[in-house]
């Protein structure tokens, strides 16, 4: 799951939805509840409009309640139910758009794979004048661990972490810089000051198309007010990586485990442990059922959509795997709903937008695919 507490600066109960201004806020209002519901309606707009009484397409809703947490028995659960899973594609919501006057339709999502590793070094905190200078520091051990991931180039510096990485094609790299990218916009939303990443890419082709790793959280020895003079005797690191299209999250984890083996000093010992991983997917720009997508997207907008990728990662990937169909996105999200954020909320205008959009995508997908008899 993902907490959210007052505390942390929402201005109503994170776990009581409030609509303020056309906006509902609460913890998942867009991430991914709001987004679960928008289909609800939409099945409902298009049997009231097209006077069905079963939608135009077989349809199966699958409600994935741990995602928030790594989706550790989605796999397994999609494996022993396969065959009442059959499907032709698979549409998938946890996902958002480019903003309110520019809707897109997303083609892939990032993997992740999230370690803690904890190092041990003197059995007990020391004193750092009748030791110091003369043992292993955990804190320094975990610091130049933290130092070494990335090169100067930012790239991730652990052996083999790019194998497989599917590359971004001319065509998407052109779609990507036509969309109105205001990078101060996008540091405002990120609560951010400058940015930074991969050398050789732009900020979007970075958080959609690129791999990284990143600190969650580090700690080890005295935090408290004051100084205290010791060597810790214990330090921790969270790692998480986020995972591209050709990454295999297995090949990752022996990677990692490789590297760290390599990089702790004699005298310091440690454990990594690593979370059920999520895999990364991608569906080409030329498939047809992307373009239902983008055409019931378009019909819902009254506008043209035009495509990205999500920076995130669900468990859409084990869909694609298992069941061997493309997996589509459409989400009505935007980068100001703040998922996981204080004040997460979604605009109830987009929400509607999404039903709209989910109710015409059953008869396009009707029309280009099969249509039920
Ligand atoms: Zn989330």
């Amino acid at each position: 799951m993902q907490p959210a507490a007052r505390e942390d600066g929402w201005h109503s109960e994170p776990f009581e939805p409030v609509v303020r201004d056309n906006r509902m806020y609460a913890r998942g209002a867009a991430d991914d509840k709001g987004q679960v519901f928008f289909h609800a309606l939409g099945v409902r707009a298009h049997l009231a409009t097209t006077g069905r009484s079963a939608p135009a397409v077989h349809l199966k809703l699958l409600i994935e309640g741990e995602e928030e947490s790594g989706s550790p028995h989605f796999r397994t659960l999609v494996e022993r139910h396969a065959d009442r899973l059959a499907a032709d594609v698979v549409i998938v919501s946890d996902t958002g758009m480019w903003s309110e006057d520019t809707p897109t339709v997303c083609t892939g999502m990032r993997g992740l794979a999230e370690c803690e590793i904890r190092l041990h070094g003197p059995d007990q905190d020391i004193h750092s004048g009748s030791f110091g200078g003369a043992v292993p520091n955990p804190a320094t051990a975990v610091a130049r661990l933290v130092a070494a991931l990335h090169d100067e180039h930012a790239r991730v510096a652990i052996p083999g972490f790019y194998d497989g990485v599917v590359e971004l094609t001319d065509r998407e790299r052109e779609l990507f810089a036509e969309l109105p990218f205001d990078e101060r916009e996008w540091l405002r939303a990120a609560f951010s000051h400058a940015t930074a990443g991969e050398a050789g890419y732009s900020t979007l082709e970075r958080v959609w198309a690129r791999p990284t790793a990143e600190v969650n959280g580090i700690g080890g020895g005295y935090q408290g007010p004051g100084s205290k003079t010791i060597i810790p005797s214990s330090a921790m690191v969270k790692l998480s990586f986020r995972l591209v299209a050709g990454q295999d999250p297995d090949h990752i984890e022996k990677a990692v485990r490789d590297w760290v083996a390599g990089q702790i000093p004699d005298g310091v010992r440690y454990e990594i442990a690593f979370s059920p991983a999520t895999r990364p997917c991608l569906t080409p720009l030329d498939h047809p059922a992307l373009k239902s997508v983008a055409r019931a997207m378009g019909r819902a907008f009254g506008t043209p959509v035009r495509f990205t990728r999500e920076g995130g990662s669900g468990p859409a990937a084990d869909l694609q795997d298992v069941l061997g169909v493309p997996v589509l996105f459409l989400g009505i999200s935007v980068p100001s709903d703040g998922w996981h954020a204080p004040d997460e909320k979604v605009e109830l205008d987009l929400l509607l937008k999404g039903a709209e959009a989910s109710a015409h995508l059953w008869d396009d997908l009707a029309e280009h695919w099969q249509r039920v008899p």
